[in-house]
């Protein structure tokens, strides 16, 4: 059987080719034939190419529909998806480019220049350009090939993509995903979540990433439900498509950039049955704003590119705190339970999941622990790192996903930070977000972030960063008084900064790195 996960997501299809699979903000309409035929003639543009079946495609352009072909047509021809971050510059594209070896390069026109000049050097031969407006030479080439295709025989455990971690640490590794990987995520999600061919999904996340990409696009070509695709996340203009969508994916920040708009209130979320929230963590004052603003309680998973999904609060969720109750729990399998703030709520259907100790014992409920996995879902390793890869698995199979975190006596699963971030003072464990969580509550406190300093007495100090709500001083003296009222005195920071703004990086995530480079 062909395992290409190009038919499973074909498959999804509705039977109405002619209806509008996808709406752009630039009032561009693509239909689900549109899909198939342009995805077919840039698979039959690379299979002119002549390249081994599993070539590297690197692809560095702008959000497009026609980047989501691509992505299409690479499955298509049975070659490797690799999607590039367009915030790459050359250092770090030419370090991709040579750890990778991709056969064909797709870049920004306005890049072509120095990629081609980078990509030559490497010993590329294939340099195409593509921009937002549909123009440069990918489509051009494509446009004189046939729009049928034949999918390529791949195995379940043949790569379909490569995903570059995004590095807030140490240099960047490749994710190999298997068609079988991606399947099995994709059909969970679909599932889980109660997606129907009806849904309109509100896409605003970049496509380079495993959010955009594999949980926000497969899920709705897999449930042939349509999008309305916006090239950058824009607040006003999801507030003002939000009564057209059913379904919302975000990061953290996309919530508290629209909380900050008047006019998101219940009427502008009447029509919507889903939020989602992930790829970093939500605090619970937006978790519990939102419910009050919009009367949806937003459903917050956890993934990562190396396991594409791990875990999901429940999708019937029995507060019902607003939300259009579904009956789709046939669909789901799902028994209602809540969708708790500061949780990212239980192991998803095929996925199991421990927190262990350092000789990968279980702990018990309740303690801090590494989170470890296992499951269909779970890549096939680093590219070109086997070193690094068999470092990464316990000896019965779990991959060590490097974040901490605990489980509770109903299951669900608590992220306290990643292990690199844990800050060990005077031989005792301190985790970030045990104080981010204190700071955020002292009055005036936005959000803060913890990071470990060196220090000669303890080894490891903490030193905090917050920044101030609208209007509030903050006194970075009085804040770590209040700590010391609240927490032993061993976990209180030794410094206290207030900033402006807390370095993140595309997907939303603070930058710990730069922190500590700052102190
Ligand atoms: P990436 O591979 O770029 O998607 O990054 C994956 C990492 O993001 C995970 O290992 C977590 O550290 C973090 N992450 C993803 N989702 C969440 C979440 N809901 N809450 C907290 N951290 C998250």
């Amino acid at each position: 059987m062909n395992a290409n996960l190009f038919l499973a997501l074909r498959q999804g299809f509705p039977q109405d080719l002619d209806s509008i699979a996808i709406e752009t903000d630039q009032g561009l309409r693509y239909s689900w034939r549109d899909l198939d035929r342009a995805s077919a003639m840039l698979a039959n543009w690379l299979g002119s190419l002549d390249l081994p079946l599993g070539s590297r495609i690197a692809v560095q352009v702008d959000k497009s529909v026609e980047a989501l072909m691509l992505y299409l047509a690479t499955l298509r021809a049975g070659h490797v998806f690799l999607p590039l971050n367009s915030a790459y510059q050359s250092a770090e594209l030419a370090y991709f480019i040579g750890d990778a070896e991709p056969a064909v390069v797709v870049c920004s026109p306005v890049n072509f220049g120095w990629v081609s000049k980078l990509a030559f050097q490497k010993g590329n031969r294939y340099v195409m350009t593509l921009d937002e407006q549909r123009e440069g030479s990918l489509l051009q080439r494509a446009a004189h090939h046939s729009d049928q295709h034949t999918p390529a025989l791949r195995r379940p455990d043949d790569l379909a993509a490569i995903l570059y971690t995004s590095g807030t640490t140490g240099r960047s590794k490749g994710a190999m995903l298997s068609h079988a990987n991606l399947h099995s995520s994709a059909q969970c999600l679909h599932q889980y979540w109660g997606f129907a061919a009806s849904d309109v999904l509100l896409h605003a996340l970049p496509i380079f990433h495993v959010h955009g990409l594999f949980v926000a696009i497969h899920a709705a070509l897999f449930s042939g439900c349509s999008m309305l695709w916006h090239g950058k996340f824009e607040p006003q203009r999801v507030l003002a498509d939000l009564s057209r969508a059913t379904v919302f994916m975000g990061v953290p920040t996309f919530y508290t950039r629209l909380l900050a708009l008047t006019g998101l209130n219940t009427q502008a979320c009447a029509g919507m049955r889903l939020f989602i929230s992930g790829s970093a963590p939500m605090l619970v004052d937006t978790f519990t704003q939102w419910q009050q603003r919009t009367g949806h309680t937003v459903l917050e998973r956890y993934g990562m590119s190396e396991t594409l999904m791990l875990t999901s609060n429940p999708y019937l969720d029995d507060e019902r705190f607003g939300d259009p109750v579904i009956a789709r729990s046939e669909a789901t399998k799902q028994a209602p339970a809540k969708r708790v703030g500061g949780s990212v709520g239980f192991p998803l259907p095929g996925v199991s999941l421990r927190i262990a100790d350092a000789q990968n014992r279980e702990v018990p409920e309740g303690e801090v622990g590494s989170i470890q996995v296992k499951g269909a879902n779970v890549f096939a390793g680093y590219w070109r790192m086997p070193e690094k890869t068999a470092q990464e698995f316990t000896s019965d199979g779990f991959f060590i996903t490097g974040d901490m975190g605990t489980l509770d006596a109903q299951g669900y699963v608590r992220i306290v930070g990643r292990s690199k971030d844990l800050i060990i003072s005077g031989g005792l464990n301190v985790y970030p977000v045990e104080i981010e969580d204190a700071l955020n509550n002292l009055p005036g406190v936005l959000e803060s972030a913890v990071v470990g300093v060196p220090h000669p007495d303890f080894g490891e100090v903490g030193c905090a960063f917050v920044l101030a709500k609208d209007g509030a001083t903050l006194d970075p003296t009085a804040l770590l008084q209040a700590l010391k009222t609240q927490l032993a005195n061993f976990k209180v920071p030794k410094q206290c900064r207030v900033i402006d703004a807390l370095p993140r990086n595309a997907m939303g995530k603070v930058q710990k790195n730069l922190l500590r480079d700052m102190v």
